[in-house]
């Protein structure tokens, strides 16, 4: 604790899901405020760092995302180490991205650590007229396995910066 009665944490956090759910988007909508309609999946190998300041708790963030290696289906054990929070994106416009989100999951809860903060995001919501995957089913999956559910639009960038702060409102309560 600082003498300021600000608390300073950091935390890592991935994002998985698979390739073309808008997870770069996500993230570069978050820390830049920026989207592009066109993004190249290997763009964006990276890493990024944000702060979020909530009541008495400052978090910097620091972002893994992929460089297109989840096109293989798994990540390397260094990507998740130490990871605080995850993100597993889908998109609501694919049934298949929803099945693969699950096995996400399941592969977060072998590789990842238990205490960790994970967040079902249900990305892509401005495609309504799309819709394949129901809120009702991302929202139940994600209460089975001991996530939040939040359905996103990097595009319009409806809930994005919600994602973030409830992630850090969950880290600054498990501290
Ligand atoms: P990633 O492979 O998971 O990192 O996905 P990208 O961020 O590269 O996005 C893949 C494609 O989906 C790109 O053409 C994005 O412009 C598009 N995209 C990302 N987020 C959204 C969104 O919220 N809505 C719509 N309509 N398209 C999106
Ligand atoms: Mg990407």
């Amino acid at each position: 604790m600082a003498r300021n009665g600000i608390t300073n944490m950091q935390a890592k956090l991935v994002l998985v899901g698979d390739m073309g759910t808008g997870k770069t988007s996500i993230v570069l909508r978050f820390v830049k405020g920026q989207y592009f309609d066109c993004q190249e999946s290997t763009i964006g190998a990276a890493f990024f760092s944000q702060t979020i300041s909530l009541n008495e708790v400052t978090i910097k963030f620091d972002i893994w995302d992929t460089a297109g290696q989840e096109r293989y289906h798994s990540l390397a054990p260094m990507y998740y180490r130490g990871a605080a929070a995850a993100i597993v994106v889908y998109d609501i416009s694919s049934d298949d991205s929803f099945t693969r989100a699950k096995k996400w999951v399941e592969e977060l809860q072998r590789q990842g650590n238990p205490y960790m903060v994970m967040a079902l995001v249900a990305n892509k919501a401005d495609l309504e007229t799309n819709r394949k995957v129901l809120a009702e089913e991302g929202e139940q999956y994600a209460e089975e396995n001991d996530m939040f559910f939040i359905e996103t639009s990097a595009k319009t960038s409806q809930n994005v910066n919600e994602l973030f702060y409830e992630i850090a409102k969950r880290l600054s309560k498990t501290r």
